[in-house]
């Protein structure tokens, strides 16, 4: 591959450029971002060769490869603008959201897009917080359709293992079904934890004064970027809809064994919930 263009440089985007240098990519690195301080920021730490604010420029880096790594929602504009000033590179993402997000860029790019996901990530954002080895062991989700023109997929899966990626492929729906259930409510239910402390805070006590190691841990992820998030549960409503009525459920389930005290049914629970979670680490 000659040539890759990252679009949004940020912290997902830089890390799969800082990725691709470590492992001696050959080619050269462009950015393209909205905000001219990534663009700033990007190269005076090496992490693109070249950057532009002005989406015209791309036609000039001519890119065989473009990694789309903005919020989720942006990247059907993007998609229309790159299928004319680009009309042959294979198009990839990081996005967080597939399901019908792949079908539309499939409308507009038809069989050089190539769905992708990788499980991989911080509550930082910014392309300042970039690591070269965020991708190292970790699983990346491709989502190909019949579509998918398989030369490019296999170029994408190619470029995913060199920077140390672990490739299962799913389909669009199957995978935010997924990442519906085991990434946005955990960061839906982070951001609402919190906003229970805003909440009982107005009693008269400032409960942020007391959080400890266990609420700290459990809601790191709700220091997450607003815009990013907002696009997710946005791009994956059904999904996230259906997680928090299961939550929803589920708490409702706990809170009736706390109120009615049924103290052998809620050790159970919390002892089956506790067995399968000690399955994963
Ligand atoms: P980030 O905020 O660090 O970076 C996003 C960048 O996109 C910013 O530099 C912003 O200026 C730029 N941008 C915004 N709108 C744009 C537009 N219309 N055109 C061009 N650039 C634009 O966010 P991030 O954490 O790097 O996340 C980026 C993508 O990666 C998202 O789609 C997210 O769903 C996905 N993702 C994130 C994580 C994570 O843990 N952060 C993990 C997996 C996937």
């Amino acid at each position: 591959m000659e040539s890759v263009l990252i679009v949004g440089v940020g912290f997902m985007g830089g890390s799969f450029a800082l990725a691709l240098k470590k492992r001696n990519f050959r080619g050269k690195i462009y950015g393209y971002d909205i905000n001219p301080e990534s663009i700033k920021k990007a190269l005076g730490l090496g992490i693109v060769d070249e950057g532009t604010t002005d989406i015209n420029e791309v036609k000039r880096y001519n890119p065989s490869l473009v990694m789309l790594s903005s919020p989720v929602r942006t990247f059907p504009d993007i998609a229309r603008k790159l299928s004319s000033l680009l009309p042959s590179a294979t198009i990839t993402d990081q996005g967080s959201v597939k399901g019908k997000l792949v079908y539309e860029l499939e409308d507009i790019l038809g069989g050089r897009y190539v769905g992708g996901h990788p499980i991989a990530g911080t509550e930082k954002s910014g392309v300042e917080h970039s690591v070269p080895d965020l991708y190292e062991g970790k699983k990346v989700i491709l989502t190909p359709t019949e579509r998918t023109d398989p030369r490019r997929l296999k170029l994408v899966e190619e470029l995913w293992k060199k920077v140390g990626g672990v490739i299962e492929h799913m389909s669009p729906e199957l995978h935010d079904y997924v990442f519906g259930a085991v990434s946005h409510l955990p960061h839906a239910v982070a951001f609402a934890l919190v906003d229970v402390l805003i909440r009982m805070s107005k009693k008269g006590v400032d409960l942020f004064r007391y959080p400890g190691g266990g609420f700290k841990d459990f809601t790191r992820i709700a220091k997450s970027d607003p815009v990013m998030w907002r696009d997710i549960f946005l791009a994956n409503k059904e999904n996230v809809l259906l997680a928090i009525d299961t939550f929803t459920e589920s708490l409702s389930h706990l809170r009736k064994l706390i109120e009615e005290e049924r103290e052998e049914e809620l050790t159970d629970f919390l002892r089956e919930v506790k067995t399968k979670r000690m399955e994963i680490d």
